[in-house]
């Protein structure tokens, strides 16, 4: 009999598992695939240890990720990354700002954009930006005369941050409440030392000192009692029976397992939220392309990516290099195989000729279409607050959590924050009664 049952090994049902073991649970993480991780998986190639596309961690040291693994008893050492740069609509290279001082430099901006950009940083740090969670990023820009390079900076912040270029439909209170939280703790991402591979090891490990992550156990059926009381899973035809079981799942694979349990409401709101998509392309390179240590930016086509072995060189074979980068597309794109075929060429094209002896560097090349990047795209009609919170509605022991849940942020955030607000209202739900 395990304490709880997890559905998923992804990183959040991962980190979930962790913080439960490490109050003595007895943890079943279930994973339909041969493999740990989900879209937080990294594989090994040639040498080199690839994540599924860029991943950093916004917040770095200050993120619920480094705080989930505090509570276990692990340090994550963060890597900080060096100077951003944008290649601009015009062709130039420009330093992208991160930081205070950066804004007072960058060629990105003229006199008159540098003084009102640092006008309205003391704004967003003031907060107060619930009003505008259902205002585009486009409707506040025009609301606020923003133009030229400052125009440009915002809509690259909505595409990087938010993973929604589509500044018509992008959240302006999501973007300026996440971008407030960067201004507070004074990090915008970094990177976790050794890789995320070290971080899945960590949650796994502390799951199996009771319990146990089983891969190819994909779950066909939760288990109910005539009370509307979960009591486990099942997979394979057999019964794993659990004290609660917790769905760590996209919004949109939730429909499977819950149809017949929940109001078709619930449902209806789950199948309606929608991920953020892109095209990703992981380049192994046999020799440097470049020393950037930084997120770099191209304006056309809107996109970003980093040279993940330039910050943590154990990434990749001495003397080679590891180069990532994602363009966010919007999701009917993916029903077009032609379409995404040329705006991966498109792409393609744009970073040999931002990089050049790129092309001829290549020792392997992946690219990945991906209708799902993140479990929801933070645009304004799906703002945290119109999200599925944690307890399945009707039940006191189902739960879920994961990057499409009502936590704050945006993009893998909203994964890592769920984790310690899921555990919080699984404590809660624990107390007896009478508490
Ligand atoms: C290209 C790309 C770039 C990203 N960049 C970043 C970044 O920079 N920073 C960041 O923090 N995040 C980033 N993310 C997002 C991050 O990867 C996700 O938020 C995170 O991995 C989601 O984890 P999860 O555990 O919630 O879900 P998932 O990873 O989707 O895990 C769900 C797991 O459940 C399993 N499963 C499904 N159905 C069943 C079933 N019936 N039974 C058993 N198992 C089942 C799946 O196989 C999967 O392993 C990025 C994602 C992508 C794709």
């Amino acid at each position: 009999m395990y304490d709880t049952i997890i559905v998923g090994a992804g990183i959040t049902g991962l980190q979930l598992g962790a913080l439960l073991a490490a109050d003595g649970e007895k943890v079943l993480v279930c994973e339909k695939s041969s493999r740990v991780g989900g879209r937080a998986a990294v594989v090994e190639k040639e040498g080199f240890k690839v994540d599924y596309g860029i991943h950093v961690v916004r917040y770095g040291p200050h993120s619920a990720l480094a705080e989930t693994c505090r509570r276990i008893g692990h340090e994550v050492k963060f890597l900080p990354l060096g100077t951003s740069y944008v290649l601009d609509y015009d062709g130039k290279t420009k330093v992208f700002p991160t930081g205070p001082k950066a804004f007072l430099t960058s060629k990105l901006f003229s006199f008159g954009e540098r003084l009102k950009v640092l006008a309205m940083f003391s704004k967003i740090r003031k907060g107060g930006h619930e009003a505008l969670m259902q205002q585009s990023v486009a409707d506040w820009m025009a609301e606020h005369n923003i133009s030229g390079g400052l125009k440009r900076y915002f809509h690259l912040v909505s595409g990087s941050m938010l993973v929604c270029p589509f500044v018509e439909k992008a959240s302006a209170g999501e973007m300026l409440t996440n971008m407030k939280k960067v201004l507070e703790v004074g990090v915008s991402v970094m990177y976790p030392q050794g890789g995320w591979g070290p971080l899945i090891k960590l949650f796994t490990a502390k799951i199996n000192e009771r319990g146990e992550v089983r891969t190819g156990a994909a779950v066909e059926k939760i288990a109910v009692d005539g009370n509307k009381t979960a009591t486990g899973v099942y997979v394979g035809g057999e019964l794993i029976p659990a004290g609660k079981v917790v769905l760590s799942l996209p919004a949109l694979q939730l429909d499977r397992l819950l149809a017949g349990l929940v109001d078709e409401a619930y449902l209806q709101m789950c199948r309606r939220i929608r991920p953020t998509s892109g095209i990703v392309l992981d380049y192994g390179l046999s020799s440097p392309v470049s020393d950037m240590n930084g997120l770099i930016y191209l304006y056309e086509p809107m996109s970003f990516g980093m040279f993940t072995s330039n910050v943590d060189p154990s990434l990749a074979p001495e003397g080679k290099q590891l180069l990532t980068w994602l363009q966010p597309l919007p999701q009917e794109l993916f029903q077009d195989k032609a379409a995404l075929k040329a705006k991966e060429q498109e792409l393609e094209q744009a970073l040999f000729n931002f990089f050049p002896g790129l092309k001829q560097a290549i020792q392997w090349r992946r690219a990945l279409h991906l209708p799902l990047v993140d479990g929801v795209e933070v645009n304004i009609n799906q703002t945290a607050s119109q999200r599925p919170g944690f307890i399945v509605p009707g039940f006191n022991n189902l739960f879920l959590v994961g990057d499409s849940t009502g936590a704050p942020g945006a993009g893998g955030d909203v994964g890592h924050e769920s984790v310690p607000l899921c555990y919080c209202a699984i404590k809660e739900n624990a107390r007896p009664a009478a508490e």
